[in-house]
């Protein structure tokens, strides 16, 4: 089952969320010239006609009491983390498509949350309650359904297609609603006689490639109920990080490594402290002329020693064809799990005899820092300066 989350008139909805002044009130989030578009219109404001993309000029003719209010990315930035945050409580596999917009696969999650209506409920409340904010859900099995779901009872709908209707749904579903039809597709869905997706099915795939390219094909499969895509997960939840700005910038790999085994270091106590285990390792740059990358690797089993992080990351490092000087080093883990899972203690134990050394100093390491400081002790390679 895919859920697809949808926030209400999302950037409007936080501005008259927090300032009384706006609620009930058209307003719409743009910048102020006189070239500015709407980002986003309040339901109070489409019910003038102003949508979307419309000129601030257009939008102003049509409502004269209209309020503009500037954009403000930060804090919808923050808002739309929050929402991530929430969600993530309900299933991990999460893709996030746009600031307030998410792809949820909760296969599987009714054991623990009830059934796939009660999900979307508690996600709808717990988003209620503690932003103030309100969403669309859509739900199906087939992914390109659950986003067409979730925009058929806005703002503020619920809107399930169960397995036995998906054949009646898209046998009845308008063709414009399909994503990726735009205008010049629909003058040959109109030559062609298709006014539902079901329609689609009256044509060969010779025809239908013919008239509409690779789109054809897929258009074809929807018809029949086939959509090959899947979540692709793009969210993770818990991440370790720790970096540092250089006191000068540099492009020396020696130092370079040093500062990696120092961040490795870092994030490998914290990570121990915590208990927990991780399979996946990041290393962030930031050059001089503060352009950064950020590279990750997925591990074949978890790991938790600061060895073995300084050796994933420096792997990193060392694939990574440097042209500018670096003012900025992380070093970063995630897809966090226990380490008391007994499962992933087997995994722990790998056939590396080296890694379960490496971790027992790690320990001995850290219960020292622990009574006397996190200084004291250090890699003999981090006190050698060159
Ligand atoms: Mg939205």
């Amino acid at each position: 089952m895919i859920l697809h989350i949808d926030m209400d008139a999302f950037f409007a909805s936080v501005e008259q969320r927090d300032n009384p002044n706006l609620k009930y009130k058209p307003v719409i989030i743009s910048g102020n010239s006189k070239r500015s578009v709407v980002a986003t219109a309040s339901y109070e404001a489409r019910r003038f006609g102003i949508g979307s993309a419309m000129p601030v000029f257009q939008a102003k003719q049509l409502c004269d009491h209209l309020e503009i209010v500037p954009g403000n990315r930060e804090k919808y930035q923050a808002e739309s983390k929050k929402i991530m945050e929430i969600i993530s409580h309900f299933s991990p596999l999460i893709e996030q498509v746009s600031i307030d917009e998410a792809y949820l696969d909760i296969t599987g999650c009714e054991r623990l949350f009830g059934s796939f209506k009660d999900i979307a409920l508690s996600i709808k409340n717990q988003i209620f309650q503690q932003l103030d904010l309100t969403c669309s859900i859509g739900m199906s099995p087939i992914k390109f359904l659950s986003k067409i779901a979730s925009d058929l009872n806005k703002p503020d709908g619920l809107t399930i297609i169960e397995q036995s209707d998906v054949k009646n749904f898209i046998f009845s579903l308008p063709i414009q609603k399909v994503p990726g039809i735009g205008k010049s597709s629909m003058n040959n869905m109109q030559l062609l006689q298709i006014k539902t997706l079901g329609d689609v099915q009256k044509y060969s795939l010779p025809i239908l490639t013919q008239k509409f390219g690779k789109m054809g094909q897929r258009l074809l499969e929807l018809s029949n109920g086939i959509d090959k895509s899947r979540v692709e997960i793009n969210y993770i939840r818990k991440s370790i990080s720790s970096e540092t700005t250089l006191l000068k910038d540099i492009n020396n790999f020696k130092k370079a490594k040093n500062i990696i085994l120092d961040r490795a270091q870092i994030v490998g106590r914290t990570l121990r402290k915590k208990d927990l285990v991780c399979e996946n390792v990041f290393i962030k740059l930031k050059f001089s002329d503060f352009s950064q990358i950020t590279r990750s690797r997925k591990l074949a089993s978890p790991i938790c020693s600061s060895s073995a992080i300084f050796n994933e990351a420096l792997f990193l490092y060392k694939r990574f064809k440097l042209k500018k000087k670096i003012r900025l080093i992380g070093v970063g883990v995630t897809a966090l799990k226990n380490k008391n899972t007994p499962v992933q203690m087997l995994l722990i134990q790998d056939p590396a005899k080296n890694k379960k050394q490496w971790e027992s100093v790690d320990f001995a390491v850290d219960s020292i820092s622990e009574k006397f400081g996190t200084f004291i002790i250090n890699k003999a390679s981090l006190t050698k300066t060159d």
